[in-house]
């Protein structure tokens, strides 16, 4: 099979594999104070400190949760219950995952003045546009890191940096769930109060995620009970989740720039193959994006309908985002992509191990869809 759809999941590696069994078999609680819990506090613990360690932050700053919509529910509705009864606005982008893009929905219907930021003509999200958005009366912007649909790097790190120099006191939250072990993140770098992971993005189990919090910023809890991750996420923790989150982190650690280099160049090998398919075009590309993610659009053919084609070949791909299952997220259109692409679009996404067969294949796919399917006009 070519699995070509990586932003939605990834198959996860070894490592993940060996992990989940190994957390299995210390079945203990990481809170029992027994050497049974002790045991499994401790992979715990080695996951929090290799994930501090890839976000270049301290292990103190890193809470377990169930995955990164749990962290972006946290981030939005903790920086409300934090800030929300003095200051009356939040801003965030109009291209942010649904995890984001509801909360915000949510905060408005409670009250807050939501600006929301779209991406110019250009089709990029400008850093002075988020900036000029913020006001003393702020309370949080949320700017995400790689756009899911589109592959975009948003500059939330400028944008970020700025806002924090002029309204100190605005949290500020990026959700870095597809640039996380793919392209280089460092918290303080990226001027982030709260940051927000999954691991089955990259080659984790689901279920599984992390939220960074600036150590000092105290972002009072939404989940209630035993007190555990320092009373911030109360529930048992997940020790075969957590530690295959870990482990993958680590098999990716050291490897970052490498494999960007090597993604990006097929990246490249797929622009060029799509360019010898008279059909196809590239929706969204520049040099600021990331390599993992590439928007295409299908001339004539139906998103959905060329997607079960190839799933008949065996070659896997989505539709905008697998989230919305196929149901169309307006980001595409935000991010100024052609209406008439909009329906024809496949998103192809790579992990650590694409390789130029599977591109082979996949544009191969796509022509013999081209031949053998009805078209839409
Ligand atoms: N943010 C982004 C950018 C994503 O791509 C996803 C997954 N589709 C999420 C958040 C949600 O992550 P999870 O599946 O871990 O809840």
């Amino acid at each position: 099979m070519i699995y070509l759809d990586n932003a939605a999941t990834t198959k996860p590696c070894n490592e993940a594999v060996k992990a989940v069994a190994e957390g299995l078999e210390n079945f203990g609680n990481p809170s029992s104070l027994h050497n049974v819990g002790v045991r499994a506090e401790q992979l715990v613990d080695t996951a929090r400190t290799a994930i501090a360690k890839a976000l270049g932050c301290e292990a103190g700053e890193i809470y377990f949760t169930s995955g990164a919509t749990e962290s972006n529910n946290t981030a939005v509705f903790g920086a409300y219950k934090k800030l929300g009864k003095r200051m009356h606005k939040a801003v965030v982008t109009t291209v942010e995952h649904p995890s984001v893009a509801k909360p915000f929905d949510e905060l408005e219907r409670m009250g807050v003045e939501v600006v929301r930021i779209s991406p110019r003509d250009d089709g990029e999200i400008h850093p002075e546009d988020i900036v000029n958005a913020v006001d003393k009366d702020t309370f949080l912007v949320s700017a995400m890191l790689v756009n899911n649909e589109t592959g975009s790097i948003l500059p939330a790190d400028k944008a970020f940096g700025k806002i924090k120099k002029k309204f100190p006191q605005v949290i500020t939250h990026c959700d870095c769930v597809q640039g996380f072990m793919k392209v280089p993140v460092k918290v303080k770098r990226l001027n982030a109060d709260i940051v927000s992971l999954s691991g089955h993005k990259i080659y984790a189990p689901k279920g599984i995620g992390a939220i960074y919090v600036k150590k000092g910023l105290h972002i009072p809890s939404l989940v209630f009970g035993g007190g555990q991750e320092k009373g911030f996420r109360s529930g048992t923790e997940s020790v075969p989740l957590i530690n295959a989150f870990g482990k993958a982190v680590e098999s990716l650690s050291g490897e970052i720039e490498s494999n960007l280099r090597k993604t990006k160049a097929l990246q490249e090998y797929l622009i060029k193959k799509c360019e010898d398919i008279p059909a196809v075009s590239v929706n969204y590309h520049n040099d600021n994006c990331s390599p993992y993610i590439t928007s295409i659009a299908v001339k004539g053919l139906k998103s959905e309908v060329l997607l079960h084609f190839l799933e008949s070949e065996e070659i896997y791909v989505s539709s905008g985002s697998a989230c919305s299952k196929g149901k169309k997220s307006g980001v595409l259109e935000e991010f100024k992509i052609p209406e008439e692409n909009l329906d024809s679009t496949l998103r192809v996404s790579f992990s650590v191990n694409t390789s130029e067969e599977d591109i082979d294949k996949l544009c191969e796919g796509i022509e013999k869809a081209e031949k053998s399917l009805a078209h839409i006009r």
